[in-house]
């Protein structure tokens, strides 16, 4: 059966800006009837890299924020620390981030709270029992919110081929430990020469995996359960993220991180993509690279797939900008795989197969 997806165009007009259009979404979906009074809402969104501008728009952020205030809901805005070091890979760097990029309490009338807490360590372990995962770490914030709007710039993807609301998902709502699991199927290695011989690895492997000797970390491979743990314990980065994984398997594991932090929030989640500043890759990036198509529009649903399904298609049959990476690949059918090199519609068969979704859509413009 074919998921509602409904959809407003980029164009405005007196009484139809683009903030009066997020509200009529919300109100044309119905998104008020997941919102009990008292409930503690998670809108799960990404802050941005400090130096990305391509991250969402503050303000349109404030009007959701508002929806779940006019039904006596308690709204805050969250995200969970990264894998890799830059401006979100601790709490106070990543509050300072957001503040930074506009997420002030001032323009978006919400607190901010960093799902996974100071350093990463914050998640609950929510079973799945999927091929991939049998349990998975969500941010504890996420995890014990009584609702979740989850708000998903939609762009490229160095990794994924793109990036929506399936990612935001399931690698946004992932402890870094996570991220690190999803991200590579290699155990870790100690850098011998950055090690210091603190023992912090040591005391955080739940495997008992780590010894020191010499001064040195050693992690046994027999025992090692590739937790990725240690990788986000080390501050002197001997143990440094791995990424290399096969990017259809990447794609699963997130998808199966995306249930996870569903599970126990039937009818109490709602979905928005913003198909604006549709840059190539991700707003982890410090930088954005131009746009690969004009701005597209906003889309709600109640089915992550669809809603995915649905930009993907919307991008997809834009004429590509000119001066961007579609220069030279103004024919591609799938834009992002011509920039990326990653075909991203794995992540929507695999999320339809399992039951997360239906890829099959209606667009109800708004
Ligand atoms: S936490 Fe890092 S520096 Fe400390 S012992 Fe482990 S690998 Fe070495
Ligand atoms: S990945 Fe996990 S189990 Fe393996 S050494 Fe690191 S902390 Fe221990």
């Amino acid at each position: 059966m074919a998921s509602p997806v409904f959809f407003s165009d980029m164009r405005t007009e007196q009484g139809k800006n683009l903030i009066d259009k997020v509200r009529r979404l919300w109100q044309h979906a119905g998104f008020e009837k997941i919102i009990a009074p008292e409930d503690l809402v998670a809108v799960k969104l990404h802050f941005g890299e400090k130096g990305n501008l391509a991250y969402l728009n503050p303000v349109l952020v404030r009007e959701i924020v508002e929806r779940i205030k006019a039904k006596q809901g308690k709204p805050f805005l969250t995200d969970t620390n990264t894998l890799y070091v830059g401006s979100r890979s601790d709490a106070v760097s990543h509050l300072e981030t957001a503040i930074t990029n506009g997420f002030a309490y001032a323009v978006v009338s919400a607190p901010l709270i960093i799902a996974d807490g100071l350093r990463g360590k914050d998640y609950q372990t929510v079973e799945v029992n999927l091929p991939r995962f049998k349990e998975v770490k969500i941010g504890s914030a996420i995890y014990f919110a009584d609702a979740l709007v989850c708000l998903s710039h939609f762009k490229g993807h160095e990794l994924t081929g793109f990036g929506g609301t399936l990612k935001n998902l399931g690698m946004g709502c992932g402890a870094p430990s996570g991220k690190q699991m999803m991200h590579a199927d290699v155990l870790p290695e100690v850098k011998e020469e950055k090690c210091l011989g603190c023992g912090k690895c040591q005391r955080w492997c739940p495997a008992g995996a780590i010894t020191i000797a010499d001064k040195k970390a050693r992690i046994d491979a027999a025992k090692c359960i590739g937790c990725g743990e240690c990788t986000v314990t080390c501050t002197s980065r001997a143990i440094k993220p791995s990424f290399k994984t096969e990017p259809e398997v990447l794609q699963e594991k997130i998808v199966e991180y995306a249930c996870g932090a569903l599970k126990g929030k039937e009818g109490k989640v709602a979905f928005f993509n913003f198909v604006m500043n549709v840059s190539p890759e991700c707003d982890c990036n410090s930088w954005n690279d131009a746009a690969l198509v004009g701005d597209v529009g906003i889309l709600a649903s109640y089915d992550p797939v669809a809603l995915d399904q649905a930009s993907l298609d919307l991008v997809n049959a834009q004429p590509p900008l000119p001066g961007t990476r579609l220069d030279g690949r103004s024919g591609a059918a799938d834009k992002f795989l011509a920039v990326s090199g990653y075909d991203g519609s794995h992540q929507l068969k695999y999320a339809e197969e399992i039951g997360l979704g239906s890829r099959k859509y209606e667009l109800i413009k708004v």
